[in-house]
């Protein structure tokens, strides 16, 4: 009954208006029209805005990199860096899930770096890239093409699309720098435990 009253108040409301229209000359009609419109514009232009805003709040890391053929995780996003033109690790037990296999013939590439070694998935051994030794530490450098990367959404609660790219300069995801001494402080001290340890 509560709601059938407010059905008839509404469509009373409605017709009330609708005359109130038809006594308007067709140039008021007109511009009450632009006028909605104009509200309207405003709203979606309102809602881009704030869309854009959270798309560059984005956490700029927030990816990680799997093995492009058996899957499983290789680097965290922001253990992945760029020293010159270089995509290199700085995390010590990236170690761990590699397979190392020494070059007959290593290869010196200028600015105290060495081609030493390439460098394997654990699990099903695809390569990855190459191990050189840069001021006496083991770098690994990677080849984009044995990756694919998977966006981590909301604070890394969930994993969101997949992506794969031919190229770094392709990658649409933020990657920090490195300095060659900043990467060798950070890996450097892990490797001298494991000699020590030998
Ligand atoms: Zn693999």
């Amino acid at each position: 009954m509560h709601k059938d009253l407010i059905s008839i108040e509404k469509a009373a409301m409605m017709y009330r208006a609708l005359d109130q229209l038809k006594q308007k000359c067709p140039k008021e009609i007109r511009s009450i029209i632009d006028g909605i419109q104009t509200r309207d514009i405003q709203q979606q232009e309102e809602q881009k805005r704030q869309d854009e805003m959270k798309f560059n709040n984005r956490i700029p890391c927030g990816f990680v990199m799997n093995c492009v053929k058996c899957k499983n995780f290789a680097v965290d996003g922001d253990r992945l860096r760029l020293m010159s033109s270089h995509h290199v690790v700085d995390d010590c037990d990236f170690m761990n899930r590699i397979e190392i296999r020494e070059l007959d013939k290593k290869e010196n590439i200028g600015g105290n770096m060495i081609k030493n070694s390439q460098i394997f998935c654990c699990h099903c051994t695809q390569k990855w890239g190459n191990l050189f030794i840069v001021d006496g530490i083991k770098v690994p450098i990677l080849s984009v093409t044995s990756f694919v990367f998977e966006r981590l959404t909301r604070y890394g609660l969930e994993y969101g699309e997949v992506k794969r790219f031919r190229k770094w300069k392709d990658v649409s995801y933020v990657i920090q720098e490195i300095t060659k001494d900043e990467l060798i402080a950070k890996l450097g001290p892990s490797q001298q435990t494991q000699i020590n340890h030998q």
